[in-house]
């Protein structure tokens, strides 16, 4: 296949690998039984003040899923973040631990709470570096907060030693990972606290839509009292409760989910363990083929780990490839028609976003003098120039598309001499 005027790159005028026309993926897929779950539910209630209907049905749904005792739904991801943060009593002048590559809002809510994010640099696998965040524990330290890269589980037994011996409160992001474990327990379990993302692309998406899950009692009152204030504060939290009386105003701020989304959600997450199974196999199909294809490393994942697949993420190697750049090696792969193919964009090394740098002109009660701890983060950095992303299919009948962006991959790696 190598010299014939069809197996020449199509950045440079051959034929492309792919023809069928883009978006080759798109998410949540949508069937009858959500048209059915959120037509039904327009006529029910698009406003729920209360833990009742549909916000209780997922609610109940997603605690049980997990095994943790108590999940409030949240307007987004972003908003569940900020009320798990703010119910975990992290406020000015406290620490927390938080990985160096991932999306801003992993760490934007602790500028709204006056936190300080003190970034932990990445390994060369893009898991956080337990023994350079070991280096960065100090007295303010409060907390040390876990994301599961692409859906990759971060080791939970590493993370929960670390918690104990450093006396750090663990707690989670799982936005990438809905249904990724480790050793058999669930992302979203590990810590005091786990805030997820329900937002479009996720493997659980409701369109917009987040939730925090959490066994522990007093920090489910201060959930409430951080974004749902009024009705659910006054049926939820006891009579006799010390913070009983702020129940009508909660802190003042409203981050509850629409009910149609809620629906949405509740009717994907009858789904998602088929969606996790199907994105496993198309995951295994992808890494087979790109294995031994020159410049891509493919992720390895150890027995313990069972990843959701929110993307395949692939470490570009231009130095096997003549030293071709990304970009470059990405726009040939465009030509062939692999267009979803990705560098991430706003899931970078936080250290790049000016606002980590200077807080203070959006977020003017930022405490002054406390500068956020950016630190070198060279490995996350390097994780993150040489990333590169697939879609992972859940339906078989996808394989052909998997296998056409596997060889243009493969093309164009072949190739490479061409491009420089
Ligand atoms: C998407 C995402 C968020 C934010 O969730 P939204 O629902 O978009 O607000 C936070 N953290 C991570 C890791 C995410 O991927």
């Amino acid at each position: 296949m190598t010299d014939s005027p069809a197996a020449s790159l199509a950045l440079l005028g051959g034929q492309p690998e792919i023809t069928t026309p883009a978006p080759h993926f798109s998410w949540p897929p949508i069937d009858s039984r959500d048209i059915e779950a959120v037509t039904g539910q327009l006529t029910e209630a698009v406003s729920i003040p209360d833990r009742s209907g549909i916000v209780a049905d997922l609610e109940v749904a997603l605690a049980a899923w997990l095994g943790v005792r108590h999940v409030v739904t949240t307007s987004t991801g972003t908003a569940a973040l900020h009320s798990m943060y703010a119910a975990a009593g992290i406020g000015p002048g406290d620490e927390v631990l938080v990985p160096a590559l991932t999306f801003h809002a992993t760490a934007t809510p602790l500028l709204h709470l006056g936190a300080r994010p003190v970034l932990v640099d990445v390994n060369a696998d893009g898991q956080l570096g337990l023994a350079t965040a070991a280096s960065l524990v100090s007295p303010r330290t409060k907390a040390l907060v876990a994301v599961h890269l692409w859906g990759l589980p971060e080791n939970a037994d590493a993370l929960a030693a670390f918690a104990g011996e450093h006396g750090v409160m663990l707690l989670e992001d799982g936005s990438h990972a809905h249904g990724a474990s480790w050793n058999g327990r669930l992302v979203g379990t590990y810590g005091r606290a786990a805030a997820f993302s329900l937002n479009g692309p996720k493997p659980l998406a409701a369109g917009e839509g987040g939730f925090v899950a959490t066994d522990d009692t007093e920090l489910y009152y201060r959930l409430l009292l951080h974004g749902q204030y009024n009705k659910r504060c006054r049926t939820e939290i006891p009579a006799g409760h010390r913070l009983a009386k702020y129940a009508t105003t909660g802190q003042g701020l409203k981050l509850r989910i629409h009910p149609l989304a809620a629906a949405l959600a509740r009717a994907q997450l009858h789904r998602l363990e088929g969606y996790l199974t199907g994105r496993a196999a198309c995951a295994e199909r992808l890494c087979a083929a790109l294995e031994d294809v020159p410049g891509l490393r493919v992720p390895r994942l150890g027995p313990a780990a069972r990843a959701s697949w929110y993307a395949l993420p692939l470490r570009y190697e231009s130095a096997a490839l003549g030293g071709l750049p990304l970009a470059r090696f990405l726009a040939a792969v465009h030509a062939e028609g692999a267009t979803e193919v990705d560098h991430p964009g706003s899931t970078r090394p936080l250290g790049d976003h000016p606002l980590f740098h200077a807080p203070r002109e959006l977020i003017p009660h930022y405490p002054v003098g406390q500068d956020t701890a950016l630190g070198g983060c060279r490995g996350a950095a390097s994780v993150h120039a040489s990333t590169l992303k697939l879609p992972v299919w859940h339906r078989p009948e996808d394989s052909a598309l998997a296998d056409a962006y596997t060889a243009a991959l493969a093309k164009v790696a072949r190739h490479h001499k061409e491009l420089l």
